[in-house]
């Protein structure tokens, strides 16, 4: 069952280029097609086998979003298939997800994953990854930045999220004036959960990814 009502609350709350990303992850697919059929069509995944297994399961209009750490030897499962890969927290995976969309003549939206949290186990790229990325950014010929993600501390200390929130959206500003400033694709600032989405949304968040409030406790 999901919390059709938070669902539709959550929705219509969200400013008019902000979209919301379900994410599913671990329930099934009889749960996953409850949101479908209140239209909703964005869904989060954050491992490749469930990812690939899903999508054969569901209707095709569904946008899956990679929201996991992805090692390189599974990029095979989900590069055909997602819409948009959240979680890019390396060269060397951008490199591998490049190589395989050459293969395959494919062009991959990807966001650049920053990490922003006080905590040492939160994946992503320092700051001088990032712009060794984007400053290089023309190698990645098959792949398309679309933007950042971030995923703030797991805390009570609300300041302390807005610093981390506000630090990747001034980061996202620089960078796109800097590197993307013709590049109407580089447009995507993926930050917030259902514990901090509200936080996210007062520093520009443009997807939030939200579980639990829509799917309930995993
Ligand atoms: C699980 C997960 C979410 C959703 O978390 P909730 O707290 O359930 O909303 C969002 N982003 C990432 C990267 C996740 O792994």
């Amino acid at each position: 069952m999901i919390n059709r009502e938070t669902l539709h609350k959550i929705k219509s709350n969200l400013p008019p280029n902000t979209k919301l990303v379900a994410v599913s992850k671990f329930k099934p697919v009889e749960t996953i097609l409850e949101a479908y059929n209140e239209g909703q069509r964005d869904f989060g995944q954050n491992r490749p086998q469930e990812l690939s297994k899903k999508m054969d399961e569901l209707p095709s209009d569904v946008r899956w979003h990679f929201i996991g750490h992805l090692q390189t030897n599974k990029i095979k499962y989900i590069i055909d298939k997602v819409f948009l890969i959240h979680s890019v927290d390396s060269v060397k995976l951008l490199e591998e997800i490049n190589k395989e969309a050459l293969k395959r003549n494919l062009k991959v939206n990807c966001l650049l994953q920053v990490y922003i949290a006080k905590e040492e186990t939160k994946q992503g790229l320092s700051e001088t990854e990032l712009t060794d990325i984007v400053g290089s950014k023309e190698r990645f010929e098959a792949v398309r930045i679309c933007g950042l993600m971030g995923m703030a501390s797991f805390t009570e200390d609300k300041e302390e999220i807005k610093r981390e929130f506000s630090y990747l959206s001034n980061l996202f500003d620089n960078i796109k004036r800097d590197y993307f400033s013709n590049d109407p694709y580089f447009q995507e600032k993926s930050m917030g959960m259902s514990g901090d989405f509200e936080i996210a949304l007062e520093f520009g968040s443009t997807l939030v990814r939200i579980g639990s409030l829509i799917f309930g406790e995993r």
